[in-house]
């Protein structure tokens, strides 16, 4: 019997089984993930850019060229960036946030990585994330990357400087055309090379650095576990594949690896 003729249930266990049996268990997320938190997603059916139109694609040159101005925008938000911001600010945890930061807190999931700005791995109570696209609830320095709370920078002056460097604050929030933070990048890389399982949630991993990912896992040797509604470009490389929400397959899953353990 092949493992993708299995029932969910026992595709479920199969899952809970290779976590067990791993040594370093890592985890990416992305839009999918949100959208069951009420966020929208950026393309596709109910797509802020399906709504509003594809935004400019050099959003970090646009800022470079006037801070100023681009921090007077972020002050008062219009149309798409209006409707994310309500979004991010009213939404709460789902129970896929919970389900990974209590996998983390038993010892099982070592580290993860998301694609998502909304900060609601943290409010869950994930402490080894990486935030390769920054937390829309932070503020960055572009030169020395230090962060801020955004309720604590003050904006007499616009764009506010950095207190250690004083070089120019910007979102933290990665724009189109800006370089990955180093040291989130750093991390990642560091934190990857470990990895012996990888479960993928609620993204296609297509954008770089997560899309290079699946693949150097699947090249070591090591197991790749899919939970997405649908099937993507990465389903042909996972050695399992749930097919479902995070809210919905996360949970199963952990109540699983505690059955096992058991
Ligand atoms: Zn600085």
């Amino acid at each position: 019997m092949t493992r993708q003729s299995l029932s969910q249930e026992e595709m479920i266990r199969e899952a809970a089984r290779l976590l067990l049996s791993s040594k370093y268990v890592m985890a990416l997320t992305g839009a999918g993930i949100s959208v069951e938190s009420g966020i929208p997603p950026f393309r596709g059916p109910g797509g802020l850019w399906t709504k509003y139109g594809e935004p400019p694609m050099n959003g970090y040159e646009i800022f470079l060229r006037d801070p100023k101005k681009a921090w007077e925008e972020r002050l008062s938000p219009k149309g798409p960036t209006k409707e994310i911001w309500s979004a991010l600010s009213t939404a709460d945890p789902n129970p896929g946030h919970h389900a990974f930061a209590e996998l983390e807190q038993m010892g099982i999931l070592r580290s993860m990585i998301t694609q998502n700005v909304d900060n609601l791995h943290k409010r869950a109570g994930s402490r080894n994330l990486i935030e390769i696209h920054g937390n829309f609830s932070l503020i960055r320095c572009i030169e020395c990357n230090s962060r801020y709370p955004a309720a604590e920078v003050p904006l007499k002056t616009l764009p506010p400087q950095c207190p250690q460097c004083e070089g120019i604050l910007k979102a933290d929030t990665v724009s189109f055309g800006e370089p990955i933070p180093r040291d989130a990048l750093d991390a990642f890389f560091q934190e990857s090379e470990q990895c012996d399982c990888f479960i993928v949630a609620g993204t296609s991993a297509t954008v770089y650095p997560a899309a290079s990912f699946p693949l150097a896992v699947r090249e070591r040797g090591g197991t790749l576990i899919e939970v997405n509604l649908y099937e993507s470009e990465m389903t042909p490389l996972c050695t399992l594949s749930l097919r479902g929400g995070s809210a919905e397959i996360m949970p199963k899953l952990v109540a699983a690896v505690k059955e096992l353990r058991q």
